[in-house]
Formats: C-alpha cells, sequence, structure tokens
C-alpha cells in the first residue's frame, strides 16, 4: 500500500469547494460520466487504430445507487488507469485543477460562473469519500488493477486491488448533507439533464417497457418487461449530416429537446462548422408569441455532446436567442466567467457566423417560396425586426426580405411597397407618406376615411413596430410613416390645394373658448381646419411624433415620455354647417350641450369614451333626439 499526500498547498480545499459551488453541486455526475465517456471514446479509437487488439465488448457506461451502503457508482470499461496513471492524472493533474480553482477564486470571486470544468475532484462537492477502482487495458508489467481512496483531506491511499474488468469505477461515499444525490428520481433528473446526448449508452437502472408477446397470433397482445434503463440517445440529430434527415426527423428532435413543448417549430437551421472553429448544432424557428420573455434563452449549449447550459448570453447575439435548439462546440470556453466569454475573440466569430447564417437561411426561404415565406411571416416578423434593430450587419441583409404587410393581407417588401403607393401618397414636398394602423377595430373610421381616398394602409401591430418604423424611415429616403389617426384626412398626405375656410379668423376666435372649456386643457389641443362639409364636425387624432416617442419609450422601459399622458388633437371641422349654426345659437345652455356632444361622438370614434361620461353621452343622446 502507498500513502502520500496531494501535492496542494491548501491544507483542505474540499470545505471551499463546496461552499461556492453550493447551486451547482449536481455537476460533479456530468463531470464523472464525462470522463467515463472520454476513456471509452479513447479505447474505440486505440482499438480503430489497431492499438488495441481485445475485444472491446459491451461499452455501457453503468450508473448505480446503492441506497443501504450510502453509493453512487459510475463504472466504465474504457482505457482505465496504470497506477502510475493514477499518480499522475488523479493526484497531480486533477488537483492541481483544484488549485486553479481556489487560486483564481481568491483574485475573480465575482467571476465564477455555474459550469466550471471541475472534473474529478467535483465528485467531493458530495461526498465524504471516494473509491477509485481501475484497470489499465494496457498489459505486462504495473498494470495491476489498483484501488485509489480519499476523504477529502490532502491524504491519500493507493493500494493494488482485484478487478476483473478493464476500465473504471467510481464510488462515492455520498455525505450526510448530499443524500439527495442517493434518491433515484434526483439522479435520473440529472442524468437526463447533462447526459441526454452523450455518444455511449449510458445505464441507470431498470424500466418496465411493454413488448409485443411472441407466437401469439393476436399482435396487440404486450406483455410488461423489465429492461435495462438507457438514458441518452447517442446520435442526436444535429451529429447526423442534414441529407439524412426528414422535416419529420427535425420536428421529432425538437420534442425530443423540449419534452414539454407542444407547439410545432417553423424551420430550422442545420449549423455546420469546421473552421475557423468547430461547431454543429440545430436553431428552431418558434412562433414567436407576444410575451418574447417566456421563449429566450432555451438554446441548449453542448460540449461535445455534454449539456452545459441554456444560458446563452453572450455567445449568440441578443436576437437570436429568441431562437430554441442545440449548439455544439468544443471551442467555446467553459470554465471562464461571461465577462471573459463576451470579449473572446472565438466567441464573437461564432456570434458572427451564426447571426450570418441566419440571414442566410432567411433569404434562402424567401427567395425559394415567397408564398411559404409570407405565411411564416407574422410568427417570425417579431424575430426579424429584433435582429434588424440590434444588429447592423444582419439588418443590411434582412431588408431585402423583411415584409410589410396592409389591410387587405398583402406582404411586400420596403421597395415593393413605397412604389405600390408612391403615386397616390406623395405630398406636395414630394415625400411618400406611408399610412399604418396598429388597431384595426379602434381606428376604423379613419381606415375607411383613407382607403375612400384610395390610400393604402399597412397593418403594424408587433410590440416592436414603433422602433422599427423609425429603422425603415432612415433606411428609405423620402419616406415617412403616419399612424392613420395622426391627422385628420386632409392633412395625413398633405397636397396642394386646401379648401377655403367659411368661417372668418373672428368667428373661430369665438368659437375656440367654448371648445376649449369642454376640452380637458391639458390633454387636448384646439385647433380649427377647413375641411369639407362632409366631413365629420369635431375628430379627434394623435400626433405622429409625440405618440411614437411615447411608444417607443414606453418599450424601453420606460423613460421619460413613457410616463407623459398621451396628446390628442381636437380638429374642429371649420366648414361644417353645425359648427357654422353654433354661432347663431344663442341660448348659451344649449351651445354647451351641443359641444359636448359634438366632442363625444369624436371621443367616441377614437375609443375614448368610457365610463361615466359615456353614460352621460348616451343619455344626452337620447334627449336630443326628443327634442
Ligand atoms: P479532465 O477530465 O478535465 O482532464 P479530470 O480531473 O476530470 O480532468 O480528470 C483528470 C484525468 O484523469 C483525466 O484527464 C484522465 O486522464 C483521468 N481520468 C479521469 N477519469 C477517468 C476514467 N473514468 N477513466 C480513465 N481515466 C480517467
Amino acid at each position: 500500500m502507498q500513502t502520500g499526500k496531494i501535492n496542494v498547498q491548501t491544507e483542505n480545499i474540499f470545505p471551499i469547494i463546496k461552499k461556492f459551488l453550493y447551486a451547482d453541486h449536481e455537476i460533479f455526475l456530468r463531470e464523472l460520466i464525462s470522463n467515463a465517456v472520454d476513456a471509452t471514446q479513447k479505447l474505440k479509437t486505440l482499438a480503430s487504430l489497431g492499438k488495441f487488439k481485445g475485444e472491446l465488448g459491451d461499452l455501457t457506461i453503468e450508473v448505480k445507487l446503492n441506497k443501504k451502503a450510502k453509493t453512487l457508482s459510475v463504472i466504465d470499461r474504457g482505457i482505465g488507469m496504470s497506477a502510475e496513471e493514477v499518480e499522475k492524472f488523479i493526484n497531480q493533474i486533477a488537483f492541481s485543477g483544484a488549485e486553479e480553482f481556489i487560486n483564481k477564486y481568491k483574485t475573480e470571486s465575482n467571476a465564477i460562473i455555474g459550469h466550471f470544468g471541475l472534473g474529478f475532484y467535483s465528485s467531493f462537492m458530495v461526498s465524504e469519500r471516494v473509491e477509485l477502482l481501475t484497470k489499465t487495458f494496457n498489459e505486462g508489467e504495473g498494470t495491476n488493477a489498483v484501488k485509489w481512496e480519499c476523504d477529502g483531506s490532502p491524504d491519500y491511499t493507493l493500494t493494488e486491488c482485484k478487478k476483473k474488468d478493464r476500465g473504471t469505477e467510481i464510488i462515492l461515499h455520498i455525505a450526510e448533507d448530499s443524500i439527495e444525490f442517493l434518491e433515484e428520481y434526483r439522479v435520473l433528473d440529472i442524468l437526463k439533464k447533462y447526459c441526454k446526448f452523450l455518444p455511449v449508452d449510458i445505464r441507470f437502472g431498470t424500466e418496465k417497457v411493454f413488448e409485443p408477446v411472441e407466437d401469439e397470433k393476436d399482435e396487440t397482445k404486450t406483455k410488461e418487461v423489465e429492461k435495462p434503463r438507457i438514458i441518452n440517445n447517442t446520435r442526436p440529430a444535429w451529429k447526423i449530416a442534414p441529407s439524412d434527415l426528414t422535416d419529420e426527423d427535425y420536428k421529432k428532435f425538437y420534442h425530443e429537446l423540449y419534452p414539454a413543448s407542444y407547439d410545432e417549430p417553423l424551420f430550422n437551421i442545420h449549423l455546420n462548422v469546421d473552421y475557423p472553429f468547430n461547431l454543429t448544432g440545430i436553431l428552431y424557428f418558434p412562433k414567436v408569441k407576444s410575451n418574447i420573455e417566456v421563449q429566450k434563452n432555451k438554446i441548449q449549449l453542448y460540449c461535445n455532446q455534454v449539456f452545459i447550459t441554456d444560458s446563452v448570453e453572450g455567445i449568440v447575439p441578443e436576437f437570436l436567442t429568441l431562437l430554441h435548439g442545440v449548439i455544439d462546440s468544443p471551442d467555446i470556453p467553459l470554465n471562464v466567467s461571461r465577462s471573459y466569454l463576451q470579449s473572446d475573440s472565438n466567441v464573437k466569430k461564432i456570434s458572427t457566423h451564426i447571426s450570418k447564417k441566419v440571414a442566410d437561411k432567411l433569404e434562402e426561404l424567401y427567395k425559394e417560396n415567397r408564398e411559404e415565406f409570407e405565411k411564416k411571416w407574422d410568427d417570425i416578423k417579431v424575430f426579424i425586426q429584433y435582429g434588424m434593430l440590434t444588429d447592423d450587419k444582419f439588418c443590411d441583409r434582412a431588408e431585402k426580405f423583411s415584409l410589410l404587410k396592409n389591410t387587405d393581407n398583402k406582404y411586400f417588401t420596403l421597395e415593393e411597397y413605397r412604389e405600390h403607393v408612391k403615386a397616390l401618397q406623395t405630398d406636395k414636398d414630394g415625400n411618400v407618406v406611408i399610412l399604418y394602423s396598429s388597431n384595426l377595430e379602434e381606428q376604423h373610421s379613419f381606415i375607411s376615411a383613407a382607403r375612400e381616398r384610395g390610400y393604402d394602409i399597412l397593418h403594424m401591430d408587433s410590440v416592436l413596430d414603433s422602433h422599427y418604423i423609425n429603422l425603415i424611415e432612415r433606411k428609405l429616403e423620402k419616406t415617412s410613416f403616419k399612424r392613420v389617426d395622426a391627422e385628420i384626412i386632409d392633412k395625413l398626405i398633405e397636397k396642394e390645394e386646401s379648401l377655403p375656410s367659411k368661417l372668418t379668423d373672428d368667428e373661430k376666435n369665438l368659437l375656440m373658448p367654448l371648445f376649449e372649456a369642454e376640452a380637458t386643457k391639458d390633454k387636448y389641443t384646439v385647433i380649427f381646419e377647413n375641411l369639407s362639409e362632409t366631413e365629420m364636425p369635431v375628430v379627434i387624432t394623435q400626433p405622429e411624433f409625440m405618440r411614437r416617442m411615447k411608444d417607443m419609450s414606453a418599450m424601453g422601459g420606460g423613460g421619460m415620455m413613457g410616463n407623459m399622458p398621451d396628446f390628442y388633437q381636437l380638429v374642429v371641422n371649420a366648414n361644417h354647417p353645425i359648427v357654422a349654426s353654433l354661432l347663431k345659437t344663442e341660448d348659451e345652455a344649449q351651445k354647451k350641450t351641443l359641444i359636448k356632444q359634438l366632442m363625444d361622438i369624436a371621443l367616441l370614434s377614437q375609443n375614448l369614451l368610457k365610463g361615466e361620461p359615456l353614460t352621460e353621452f348616451l343619455k344626452r343622446s337620447v334627449s336630443l333626439i326628443q327634442h
């Protein structure tokens, strides 16, 4: 027997590791199984190179729970280690990692992230004692099986032992404060989370399955049988060549990734890069719902098929966090802090590449089948707008396939649309005015007035539209957007000709205070406009500039404008006969009632009349009809 001291300066590193990685204790299992997978893969490689000539046999890795003995074991049939290798890999290398960790902690206390690559020693986060039994695949001198044992102090023992099989068995004697890891469901959960797609079969206990009964005529007859439970799919879709996968396969894999989701993805992008970095993966476009936040950050990040995290911020551009799927790359540095990750040049390249791939795929879909693309547009619109607003390069590419939808549900590219409306919707200064509605119901009267003039109206109801409109206004020359209720119809797109006024300035000055007295001063600004006699006598509009600023700052989380009251204009039609007749009405009370009624009608058409004022309006209307 050999005893020794592990080569670390710190007297006892384990309590420290335990304390600082509390939340992530469960990763010990991922680390041990990754080691077992590595050892197995190495053996397979050696066999394929002719350097291992024995039988590979069953290479399944086994995870075993013994509640009575309070142990959890990970057993592999990989390359194993000789006594000398244990000395080197476990005593020296593995623990030097531990020291490095402690040192890093000392200097960078805030930088420690959850998914440190802790390696073998992470098993001490949950164990009071760890045994490692191993037998190398090599034969000859010094290849006897050995047992290494350590209780978390820097002292260890190394003895020869009996072990029939090649490979390594690690037995964790689970500590009192970690008995959760002796629960089958807990272990199964961890395995499903981190090991679901590992490339070597992993067995954990057994499961009951129904199988058809052989030798029976009735093929529907089944019997329950107990079988080894293999927890992983060793050939996940992203590792398969796209040409070998059908749409169905991709969809099936989506549900394998998100067993709890019932939604179908819209389409996918299969990533496969080997230069200048290694990256494979599949990204799915989900239907973007109005609540973006819950759909965010679902991409799972793997390193050689080992699950690392589903928090990919810093690795993919912000707008791509709306996508779902997997990214697998051995080149993403995992055991570093987040701030480091964001400035890492490899990570930046990866991020740029993914963004480009996504733009390529969208362009391809658009070019190959525009009709299909249009069908998906409403579901991917927010995503594309988000991308265009936050990523300049993506924006330049997406300009070609970003669509606008009008109230007839027809789709146009930006350029197409500008051409479409140019003839009728160019104002006297040569600017093309694009009209839009954010709510077809509420803005109905404005929409129908505009349509009567032959104007086209876009339907823009996405949460990002106000920002998006600003963006396209900057992109398209001599083009501006106006919501249909931003002005009265004549002012919406200003043409040369304007109607003369039937009221004199004096008459307007007489009427002005009467309207102002009824309008809530800080909310409405009263103005007179010369509209046609057939237009409404009073109209309420919400000027474009103020409204858009407010919408935008509300989206961006408050700000100064976000708290401002809505700003409306009360437009009095100076040419309407009713307005002229007000001048002749002698009875002051009656005049007041009429003005109130006219204003309420205008409010009603903007869906602004509610509660008590609405009740009053109804009563007043009835009494006016009676008179
Ligand atoms: P890492 O896996 O990052 O190298 P670890 O601390 O997990 O660090 O392991 C240290 C070394 O111990 C490994 O590189 C490997 O050589 C050896 N090792 C660990 N587990 C096994 C195993 N199950 N079979 C064979 N060798 C192993």
